[in-house]
């Protein structure tokens, strides 16, 4: 038996394949163009493996419709990529492959990878956020997703800007909100160098790390969850987690006491394979409930 796993991200889509272990088969990626094109490789990909593939995790990009008993349940809806808005995205697959289809957000994936392999095993409660491109988050109680009339979108909550910064950022719904102040984009508009090109030392980092703390305040007061995760591109300065710490500590001033910061606020123990992981661990749950 094996299972499918896609990545769907606003760049790429990730494909992989695993094994009854979850372990990863193969993977490949492929641009995110028009559904027509992107979808036909990924529809080609798992074609070669159709004998065996019993079912498929998806952790797309949205928003997305998943609501069960929606008519437009497995679509991405009101997406900004034009070419993907009202997309079938489950009806899609399905009609090429004949399996339960376990269908999420990305970063709810990446949630869900960490909490069965990576920072949130064995806890009840885990929050991961990412920030990249956009910001996302998502959160688990006992393995479950929170969700009321959507998925969250905990990426664009309001956050109060610093002091030294006069950028008014560039959410396209909300200007300064956690996204439109705090992605990649936001600190590549505000220096006019991409994160990856800015030195350790440089200020940006502390006006950043004070609103991914501020995240973590939010977060923490609202869900007092076990664990927070941050992973995405902008996590990869390894000086951050310490950063967002001091930071933390500082605005939550003691009023609550959490679990010691140093596995509190983490950044992704599977690293980049926490969407892969946690889609494949969806489909073998899809799977397992369709019996
Ligand atoms: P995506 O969100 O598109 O899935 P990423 O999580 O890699 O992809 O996020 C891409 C963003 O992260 C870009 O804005 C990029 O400039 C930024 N980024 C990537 N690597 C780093 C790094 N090492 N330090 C800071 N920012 C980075
Ligand atoms: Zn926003």
């Amino acid at each position: 038996m094996l299972y499918g796993s896609i990545e769907a991200g606003g760049t790429k889509f990730v494909c992989a394949i695993g094994n009854e272990d979850l372990e990863i088969v193969e993977r490949v990626s492929y641009p995110t163009t028009t559904p027509e094109e992107t979808m036909s490789s990924v529809i080609e990909f798992f074609s070669q493996y159709q004998e065996e593939l019993v079912a498929i995790g998806v952790g797309s990009f949205g928003p997305i419709d998943i609501h069960k008993d929606s008519e437009t349940y497995g679509y991405i809806t009101s997406t900004p990529k034009l070419a993907w808005q009202n997309f079938d995205f489950v009806g899609t697959l399905k009609k090429s492959f004949d399996v339960p289809v376990a269908w999420t957000t990305d970063v709810n994936a990446a949630a869900y990878g960490e909490y069965v392999f990576g920072n949130g095993k064995g806890l009840s409660s885990v929050v991961y956020y990412t920030i990249g491109t956009g910001v996302g988050g998502g959160a688990l109680q006992d393995g479950r997703f929170i969700e009321g009339f959507s998925h969250p979108e905990m990426g664009h909550m309001m956050i109060v800007p610093h002091s030294d910064d006069d950028f008014k950022g560039n959410c396209p719904f909300h200007g300064n909100c956690l996204e439109g102040m705090a992605a990649g984009p936001a600190i590549e508009k505000r220096s006019g160098r991409k994160g990856q090109d800015i030195p350790a030392d440089d200020p940006i980092w502390a006006i950043e790390a004070e609103y991914i703390a501020q995240c973590a305040y939010n977060t923490t007061l609202m869900l007092s969850p076990d664990v927070i995760i941050f992973g995405g591109g902008v996590m990869k300065q390894r000086h951050m987690v310490e950063k967002v710490h001091q930071a933390f500590k500082r605005l939550l001033n003691n009023y609550v006491k959490t679990p010691s910061l140093d596995k509190y606020i983490v950044t992704p123990a599977l690293e980049d394979n926490a969407g892969t992981l946690g889609c494949l661990a969806l489909a073998k749950n899809a799977e397992l409930h369709a019996h």
